[in-house]
């Protein structure tokens, strides 16, 4: 049903008042995404925290405003991208979210990215990347690399929390965001998507 969504906000009324996984019992707000619908730079961290439950919007806290400096580091805004998370809605006490409920909400990520069509997804954090290669992510391996993914490379980075947390990973931070710029500006065509659509198979 999700796949007859021609528009991410039809995606979005699809997704109503969602209560199919738990996490929506402690929610204020749901969080589906902002940005480009034809943006060519996808950006998906784990989940919302506290600030954007309470907006409604991803990425506003201070991990956001970090995240705004980096874009304009390499000329970008949020308008330019699309930003989303795994799960729509915040974790109690901010804990990762469990596999039962990325799974449950895999559907309208891949839903996001299927109407999008990015060239390149960037996961914001070990969790998201772990999530979305369907492996766990060694980030200080795989930071920065692009990867190929089902119809897009990937490009896990570290999150900007992390960041804030510790200057030295803020600085492997700018040097993988000036290779996100390096790998649009080189427009290397991304790899086909499986057959059928990663949608309909449960899979990003
Ligand atoms: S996290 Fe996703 S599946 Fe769970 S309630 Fe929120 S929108 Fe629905």
């Amino acid at each position: 049903m999700l796949e007859e969504a021609g528009t991410l906000d039809e995606l979005r009324d699809m997704l109503g008042l969602c209560t199919r996984c738990r996490l929506s019992e402690g929610r204020n707000k749901i969080v589906f995404g902002y940005g480009n619908p034809e943006a060519r730079l996808m950006f998906v961290g784990e989940a919302p925290g506290k600030a954007e439950d309470a907006q409604g919007l991803p990425f506003v806290g201070p991990a956001g405003r970090l995240l705004d400096e980096l874009l304009a580091g390499i000329g970008l805004a949020r308008k330019d991208v699309y930003i989303t998370n795994v799960v729509k809605c915040r974790p109690p006490g901010n804990r990762d979210p469990l596999p039962e409920e990325t799974e449950t909400c895999n559907p309208f990520l891949a839903g996001q990215i299927r109407l999008i069509r990015p060239s390149i997804v960037c996961q914001l954090g070990r969790i998201a990347a772990s999530v979305m290669m369907k492996r766990s992510v060694q980030m200080t391996k795989m930071h920065g690399q692009r990867l190929i993914g089902p119809g897009y490379f990937n490009v896990p980075v570290f999150h900007p929390a992390a960041a804030l947390r510790t200057p030295a990973t803020r600085g492997l931070l700018v040097e993988d965001f000036a290779n996100l710029k390096k790998y649009l500006d080189e427009d290397q065509a991304p790899p086909e998507p499986p057959s059928p659509e990663p949608e309909q198979m449960g899979l990003f």
